[in-house]
């Protein structure tokens, strides 16, 4: 005669099963469903968009999915131990939900702080990926950030939303067709020289020189790592104004980006209090101005 624990057990038995099935189907398609949506977009600038805003947070559903159905099917193994008594069924599911929080949790960790670095590899092959005119069909090619492009057609938008923005001119050189892309700052992340992750985070900006319709300005962008909290400054270079307010104007001559040999310069200075001040700059003209303009004074 079955005893009521028995009972229960067999009906927990299928359910278990169908439920981490089920479970496991739902991350799959989760993942699935996430490379299809990618696969499906054809510009690749929303397909920078797309896994700017999509990719980290179906990853982690599908792997949430994957937890709870591990958590499941550990919960129906040594079916015969269990029926001997209920203590067991307790024991079981302790160690089953010690197995699914531990899978969340190192996904987490992961996701926290080393996947980031892999995604903007991805995002970084989309964004630097040559665009084709869709009129004519030729390849576009980058043009070069001698500075950072914060005015192009926004000058005069109010600074805090502009400052966080990098613009991409794409330029077809036969008919000079462009093509500009807007990509928000703060999503970057750079690699930390402390720890190493990719987690490195723009946290403020500051104008230290505003820009006017004449001079150029300048301002120090803030980082801060979110893993282990490091800090640096980096210094760069605001357009002056323009004065055409709603279009792009391209420059008489034509840099491109993949002209350059030198993609950024990295200017470490150790000051006589232990602490070090690390600035980046995107050509050797820029690092070599803020050298000869650099007091510490003003520090
Ligand atoms: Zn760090």
């Amino acid at each position: 005669m079955e005893s009521t624990y028995g009972k229960f057990l067999e009906i927990w038995q299928v359910f278990a099963i169908v439920a981490g099935g089920l479970s496991f189907l739902a991350a799959i398609l989760i993942y699935i469903i996430n490379k299809v949506r990618l696969a499906a977009i054809s510009d690749y600038k929303q397909k920078y968009d797309y896994l700017a805003t999509h990719e980290t947070k179906m990853l982690f559903y599908s792997i949430v999915a994957f937890a709870l159905s591990v958590t499941l099917f550990v919960n129906t193994v040594y079916h015969d131990t269990v029926k001997l008594s209920v203590v067991w069924f307790f024991v079981r599911m302790f160690i089953s939900l010690t197995f699914g929080t531990l899978i969340v949790y190192i996904s987490w960790l992961l996701i926290k702080y080393v996947y980031p670095g892999v995604l903007e590899k991805k995002m970084k092959h989309w964004r630097y990926k040559p665009r084709i005119n869709k009129k004519t069909g030729n390849m576009m090619k980058l043009l070069s950030e001698e500075e950072e492009d914060v005015h192009l057609d926004e000058g005069m938008q109010a600074e805090e939303n502009v400052f966080s923005v990098d613009y991409d001119v794409w330029v077809d050189e036969e008919t000079g067709d462009v093509k500009v892309e807007k990509y928000p700052g703060h999503l970057m992340a750079y690699q930390c020289n402390s720890c190493g992750f990719k987690t490195m985070k723009l946290v403020k900006e500051e104008i230290v020189i505003t820009p006017t319709e004449n001079t150029d300005g300048e301002m120090i962008k803030y980082y801060e790592c979110v893993y282990c909290k490091a800090k640096r400054s980096k210094t760069v270079k605001v357009a002056r104004l323009s004065q055409t307010e709603s279009h792009y104007e391209l420059p008489a001559h034509l840099h491109f980006k993949e002209e350059l040999k030198v993609n950024m310069v990295t200017i470490e200075i150790h000051l006589s209090n232990g602490k070090t001040k690390i600035y980046e700059f995107g050509s050797t003209t820029q690092a070599s101005d803020f050298l000869k303009e650099f007091k510490l004074e003003e520090e």
